[in-house]
């Protein structure tokens, strides 16, 4: 098999240390295994994203020796291919029209299940929209067995998740009329070819949802692996939301070498070639035999 790895950050806002925590494990895994890294620059989320950010994202990697193999793919060029899937399972009958609000379908968990509430969709629309109008389009998940999705992860070990019970029926297309991350990830990975997938544990929640996605796609799934993520002082993960501080693009060493740190990696500071040669040699023992 030919290894096929990427880094697919949201331009939200510019790198810093947590998410070059990420970039680093998705680099090092794929070097490690000789084989190829692609950036994808996740701006599916057109309000999310900050004008520059993507640009600035891009330069801060290549300053830190992270060079994309292939050209970076932009999601917000890939709306034909997500209109593609999402007929392709309308077709199938498995997506639906939902009507419900956040606030409804809130208040309907609360009162369905006063003391042992779930944050799953309770699966309101799925025989009708009731009279209201559409709004989000979301994924039927099976009932009972078929809903548990088993998963090993090269970093966490094994994981499950009932998707009934702690996830519900998930939209593919959002009320605001964009692309789901849960479709738009699964398709890009899918298209590009990606055999694995190292990212930040904050998305594990997220990864039996793409797991039942590909299925339904008949698209294969790559394997997985979830770094921890970097948190602040008081526990928070590190984020634009939570403060974290822009990545200085020409002091790469000290970052990166912090950054290996959090994956349990020392590996010298002196110049990019022997970090980068260390820390490689360093995950393909624990990683790649
Ligand atoms: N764009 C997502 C993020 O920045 C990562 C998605 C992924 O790696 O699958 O959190």
């Amino acid at each position: 098999m030919t290894y096929r790895g990427r880094f697919a950050p949201s331009p939200t806002g510019p790198l810093h240390a947590g998410s070059l925590v990420s970039a680093l494990a998705s680099y090092l895994d794929a070097r490690a295994h000789g084989g190829s890294w692609t950036v994808r620059i996740e701006d599916v989320d057109a309000p999310r994203t900050v004008p520059g950010a993507a640009d600035e994202i891009l330069a801060t990697l290549e300053h830190f020796g992270m060079h994309s193999d292939e050209p970076p793919v932009w999601q917000s060029a890939r709306g034909a291919a997500y209109a593609a899937a999402f007929e392709r399972l309308r077709a199938t009958g498995l997506i639906y029209p939902c009507g419900c609000t956040r606030r409804e379908i809130a208040d309907s968990l609360l009162s369905a299940h006063a003391r042992h509430a779930t944050l799953a969709y309770p699966g309101t629309c799925r025989d009708g929209l009731h009279g209201k109008s559409a709004r989000a389009w979301r994924l039927r998940v099976p009932d009972g067995a078929a809903a548990v999705v088993t998963f090993v992860d090269r970093w966490q070990g094994i994981q499950t998740q009932d998707l009934a019970t702690e996830v519900g029926d998930f939209a593919l297309k959002r009320a605001d009329g964009l692309w789901a991350y849960q479709l738009a990830v699964v398709v890009d990975d899918a298209d590009a070819g990606i055999t694995h997938v190292a990212r930040g544990a904050d998305l594990l929640d997220s990864t039996a949802r793409q797991i039942y996605l590909q299925h339904c796609l008949g698209v294969p799934t790559p394997d997985y692996l979830h770094v921890p993520v970097v948190s602040n002082d008081i526990g928070e993960k590190l984020s634009k939301q939570t403060g974290a501080a822009a990545l200085d693009r020409n002091a790469p060493l000290d970052a990166l070498v912090e950054a290996a740190r959090h994956l349990g990696i020392e590996a010298p500071g002196e110049s990019l070639e022997t970090f980068y040669s260390a820390a490689t040699a360093e995950w393909a023992k624990r990683f790649a035999r």
